[in-house]
């Protein structure tokens, strides 16, 4: 059990995360976004509504003044909905994935997300929240050295606290369906960038999480494995009705495999 609870803190990081998140929209998007002002949303999460962002901010103290990372973001992504988030490099991405994937909390403003409310959870709620609803995918895999392609791909379900027999079975499954049958034993050494990022794939969806939050997942491959690597997610998300976040700086990719670009720009979000 020791073992596993080791995992379990790799697998949730308490560090930020690099890179991650995102929505984003169509030329629509500036009416969308007032059509969903705070004054028109309902109280309640509709069912089919799986991200529901109001008037989010997020700040950072630091030794000289505070960084206001996140200034008031208010987006809606309905159950299905594939989103692109595009941003420079410091304009929030990261922080608006933390926040959508239950590592952190917001300083002020609302989150539902898979019909949880986010606010006021403890940590440990979060991590609940985030191993049954949440598949997290990173550029750069974030696997854990030691174990094998088959223990990488159990970490979730282990934290959501299924049997041994069972979990094994679900992740050897959740593998042969990337094309990983014949690398069940081996380590993330030993196979090839397209591999390690598959079985960060099947870690990532093997609890059929109705969200799924992708950080450059393709940015370290070369165009045919980007291809596959994106080809699974996007299976996975058809196959479910899963709701993607994918933060990239690929144009092309956001318009080919999301049907929504948002931009983030200082902390908000624009055009
Ligand atoms: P992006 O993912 O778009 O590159 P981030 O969300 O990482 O942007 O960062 C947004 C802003 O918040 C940046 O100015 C960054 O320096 C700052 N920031 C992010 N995380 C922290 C943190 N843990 N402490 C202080 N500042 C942070």
């Amino acid at each position: 059990m020791a073992g596993e609870l080791g995992l379990v803190t790799d697998f949730f990081p308490t560090a930020r995360l690099s890179d991650m998140l995102c929505p984003a929209f169509d030329s629509c998007r500036r009416s969308r976004l007032e059509a969903y002002s705070v004054s028109t949303l309902s109280p309640a999460l509709h069912p089919g509504i799986a991200i529901r962002a109001v008037d989010l901010a997020k700040s950072y103290s630091s030794a000289t003044a505070p960084v206001h990372a996140l200034r008031g973001v208010t987006l809606e992504v309905k159950r299905g909905g594939r989103v692109a988030l595009l941003g420079k490099s410091g304009s929030g991405k990261s922080t608006l994935l933390n926040l959508l994937g239950g590592l952190d909390h917001a300083t002020s403003g609302s989150l539902h997300v898979g019909g949880h409310d986010l606010d006021g959870h403890s940590r440990r709620e979060l991590s609940r929240f985030r191993s049954a609803s949440v598949g997290m995918i990173f550029q750069a895999f974030h696997l854990i050295p030691s174990r094998t392609a088959l223990e990488n791909a159990e970490l979730p379900m282990i934290f959501a606290g299924r049997p041994p027999g069972e979990r094994r079975a679900l992740a050897k499954q959740a593998l042969e369906s990337v094309g990983l049958g014949a690398r069940l034993h081996h380590r993330p050494t030993e196979m090839s960038g397209g591999e390690n990022q598959r079985v960060a794939v099947a870690r990532a969806l093997v609890n059929r999480p109705e969200v799924v939050l992708a950080d450059e997942p393709t940015g370290n491959l070369d165009s045919d494995t980007a291809s596959e690597v994106m080809g699974l997610i996007l299976d996975h998300v058809d196959r479910y009705n899963a709701t993607l976040v994918l933060v990239t700086h690929d144009e092309e990719l956001a318009r080919t495999c999301t049907d929504r670009v948002i931009r983030l720009k200082d902390g908000r979000l624009v055009s």
